[in-house]
């Protein structure tokens, strides 16, 4: 089994000893677990782009509070066993979030590097063909994910309304705004993600200027966290892409930083021919910072490299990048985790209010959005860090404690157990 899917487990697992005592009715509660532990459905099937199969599939873990919703990734190194864990991951976020949705999570096993715009196209297009029969606004709502984006939601829209015969936007959030997409969904995981720090700083009385944050990943989630931390007065001391990063103790200009990555191609030639200070991402993580802030992809704090992370606290913009040696081990050192079911929940969050938005078929402003945003991310916080202080437990279990009473309160109430 792939560590991301025994971590998800294990979760699930360990929070289930903790939320039995809620139960009386012990056969019910764990019967109630054994459904969680497992995916509802699984969707398997080939992709064919000119003459070439790749693998696909989309699990569909739970439905108990609302339709399944989760992204569709395009990656070479993806399989079965991670779809299953992210679609697990996706069901206990919207419980957290408090948004009435289930999990779901699909994955193509290609290098979307290696193709061409047309071959993209083209994949996009089967796999919305492919998973057709089994998605819609009521049923199960994809999105972006790791190599996915609005484009691809696009093509994969108007598949779907082809195969269908009808209009049907709110089959698919992350949309570009001329196609029903919501104002400030691009950004809407690192905005998230910098309610939560706002929210955790405020709790803990923690002064904001004094904190420093280094950031592993500058993909969609970890740019515009880093853009917005700084913006709101938080000192991003590191930034890095596969290539390694850019460390400076006094702080970074993340735009400016942008921009010579779009010149240079990555931080490793910007630290070259800018002659900054070049870090790698193992280096990155080791970093004395306040904040450890992983937006790249799974298990990058892991048993190998545990005991060197110094940073206070970590903050899991990336789904599942703590690996369960890990949380365990930094869970006794008194380091703060925050979990990617609540850091990174904005992503989702707005994806909830665009398909709010597609099934009304009325649209917000920016300042609407972000104000719900804020709320709703706010709420998730205060509703967390309540049980973490009245049960003396982690973040982690907390946020999972959370997540499994609504999915399994509301799987009772329909009878499913
Ligand atoms: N892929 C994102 C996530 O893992 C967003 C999912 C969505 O918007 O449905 O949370």
């Amino acid at each position: 089994m792939e560590a991301i899917l025994k971590a998800a487990l294990t979760q699930i697992k360990d929070s289930s000893l903790v939320l039995e005592e809620d139960y009386s009715d012990k056969k019910r509660f764990e019967k109630a677990i054994e459904m969680v532990l497992t995916p509802q459905k699984i969707i398997k099937g080939k992709v064919k782009v000119k003459g070439k199969n790749f693998q696909a599939y989309r699990v569909e873990h739970n439905d108990a509070r609302g339709p399944f919703k989760g992204g569709i990734r395009f990656h070479h190194q993806a399989s079965l066993d991670e779809a299953q864990a992210l679609a697990t991951l996706m069901s206990l976020k919207c419980a957290v979030a408090g948004i009435p949705y289930g999990g779901g999570k699909g994955i193509v096993i290609v290098d979307p590097a290696k193709l061409s715009q047309e071959e993209l196209k083209i994949l996009s297009q089967e796999y919305a063909r492919l998973i057709t029969p089994f998605i819609g606004p009521w049923r199960d709502v994809p999105a972006p994910d790791v190599n996915t984006d609005g484009q691809i939601m696009a093509w994969m829209l108007e598949t779907y309304e082809k195969e269908t015969g009808q209009q049907a936007p709110a089959t698919f959030t992350g949309k570009p705004i001329e196609l029903g997409g919501s104002q400030g969904r691009t950004e809407a995981t690192g905005q998230g993600g910098v309610y939560v720090l706002e929210a955790y700083i405020k709790a803990k009385g923690i002064r904001k200027n004094g904190v420093t944050i280094a950031i592993q990943g500058f993909g969609n989630v970890g740019f515009y966290f880093a853009k917005i931390a700084s913006a709101a007065g938080y000192k991003v001391v590191a930034v890095s892409d596969s290539s390694g990063g850019i460390y400076d103790k006094k702080g970074l200009n993340i735009d400016k930083l942008s921009t010579s990555k779009e010149k240079y191609g990555n931080f490793s030639e910007v630290a070259k021919k800018e002659k900054r200070q070049f870090v790698t991402n193992e280096e990155l993580l080791e970093l004395p910072v306040t904040i450890l802030v992983p937006a790249a992809l799974e298990n990058a704090i892991n048993k190998e490299n545990m005991e060197k992370i110094s940073a206070e606290v970590v903050f899991e913009m990336a789904n599942g990048p703590t690996d369960s040696e890990a949380d365990h081990y930094l869970n006794e050192k008194g380091v703060d985790v925050l979990p990617d079911i609540l850091c990174n929940s904005g992503g989702v969050t707005v994806s909830y209010f665009e398909w709010v938005q597609n099934l009304n078929g009325y649209y917000w402003t920016m300042e609407k959005v972000n104000e719900e945003l804020k709320r709703t991310i706010t709420k998730a916080f205060n509703d967390i860090d309540k049980i973490k202080t009245s049960k003396i437990i982690s973040y982690r279990k907390a946020a999972n404690y959370l997540a499994l009473k609504r999915i399994i309160d509301a799987m009772m109430l329909r009878g499913r157990v």
